[in-house]
């Protein structure tokens, strides 16, 4: 099997040969005739479930991460950092040892996971910046525990995002950043003076910027613009048109650049279902046609409902970026937030699709993850 297209970011004609779903060679061609753009591989870093599985169930299994992460790949999602949210301390092992484990058993699954996210338990207790996250299990920072979790995850976890205005969380965040885990502040409700000690202390990532937030807050100063003025963070954006309004998305990536933004899907189990009244993290949620996820009978978003591909959609359509920008905010841009440069390039992890210009939407042709075919439409056979 052989696909032909252009290399998005140098506009390189290639041919990529593929035999028994590996791939053979990729070699440039003097010209491609073709329309089909070759890029990396998208790198999601904060997924909480997809097409049914939820990381953060007490019955998730291996297996169900395994399927998640198949799933994944069928829409061009390539890497991904499994994201565990705040529960009981079981609860979190619980969810921990699943990953690790379906990484132990499937070893192209392993190639997949980045690292681990921790969102919470350690971070504001009040309405609004809580979001979703269960209030009997919000907690402050603990040294111990989090040593704990990190043994269960084989020291994958490399991601933490909390809030540094809990007691404790400066020094806290010292000893994370001292261990080489990028520590984001996010679900907050911080003053600007615990943002800036948070960020002497070497955060440097706002986790989804402009949610986990209260409904009202004063004009300023507030945590939000503390967070997106400060040149130290870097933030993640959830672009699928409810969490930011298309205004808020494309005034967050003028004010930050795009040199320090990154889109994630944030997505949660109800990513690739139909609409409907849901149970989702012991509360009921609402899914509607439009792909928004409500705590029923409230505004609050509880997790989205997008594949990371609609955020570069989105970022083309909302924020008048170009195609190569968006697609860098969910490929390279992660990468280099995780250091993962040498691991992301030592095998062959791309994704081919059509960009229709007029509608804005990425068409996917294959998914190629550890220099293995994934995923391919049909036509390509
Ligand atoms: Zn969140």
């Amino acid at each position: 099997m052989k696909f032909s297209g252009r290399t998005l970011f140098n506009n390189t004609p290639v041919e990529i040969t593929v035999v028994d779903a590996r791939v053979q060679e990729i070699r440039e061609v003097p010209s491609a005739n073709s329309t089909t753009w070759v890029a990396p591989a998208l790198i999601d870093i904060q997924v909480n479930g997809f097409a049914g599985f939820d990381l953060n169930v007490a019955t998730v299994t291996s297996e169900d991460v395994c399927a998640m992460v198949r799933a994944l790949w069928q829409v061009g999602t390539g890497f991904l950092c499994p994201t565990v949210v705040t529960g009981s301390f079981d609860g979190v092992c619980n969810s921990l040892r699943a990953v690790v484990e379906a990484c132990e058993m499937d070893s192209l699954v392993a190639h997949s996971v980045l690292g681990i996210h921790l969102e919470g338990p350690y971070i504001s207790a009040e309405d609004g910046p809580r979001g979703a996250h269960p209030l009997e299990h919000v907690r402050e920072p603990d040294w111990d525990e989090f040593q704990r979790w990190q043994d269960i995850a084989d020291g994958d976890i490399s991601i933490v995002t909390l809030a540094p205005e809990k007691e404790g969380a400066i020094p806290f965040i010292k000893k994370l950043v001292a261990n080489g885990i990028v520590v984001a502040l996010g679900h907050t409700d911080a003053a600007p003076s615990d943002i800036q000690a948070a960020i002497d202390a070497g955060a440097r990532l706002s986790t989804h910027l402009g949610n986990g937030a209260h409904a009202l807050i004063r004009r300023h100063p507030n945590y939000i613009w503390e967070q997106l003025g400060a040149d130290e963070l870097w933030a993640s954006l959830i672009v699928d048109g409810h969490h930011l309004p298309p205004t808020v998305a494309k005034s967050m990536m003028r004010a930050k650049t795009l040199d320090r933004c990154l889109l994630v899907s944030d997505a949660v189990a109800l990513a690739g279902m139909k609409p409907g009244i849901y149970e989702f993290a012991g509360k009921s949620v609402e899914l509607t046609a439009d792909r928004c996820v409500r705590l029923v009978g409230t505004e609050y978003l509880a997790g989205s409902a997008i594949e990371l591909a609609r955020g570069i959609e989105n970022s083309v359509r909302f924020a008048g970026v170009s195609l190569e920008e968006a697609v860098s905010l969910a490929t390279l841009q992660p990468m280099h937030l995780l250091n993962a440069q040498a691991h992301v390039e030592a095998k062959t992890n791309l994704i081919l699709f059509e960009w229709d210009a007029t509608y804005c939407e990425i068409n996917l042709i294959a998914t190629i993850v550890g220099d293995e075919l994934v995923y391919h439409t049909e036509a390509q056979q």
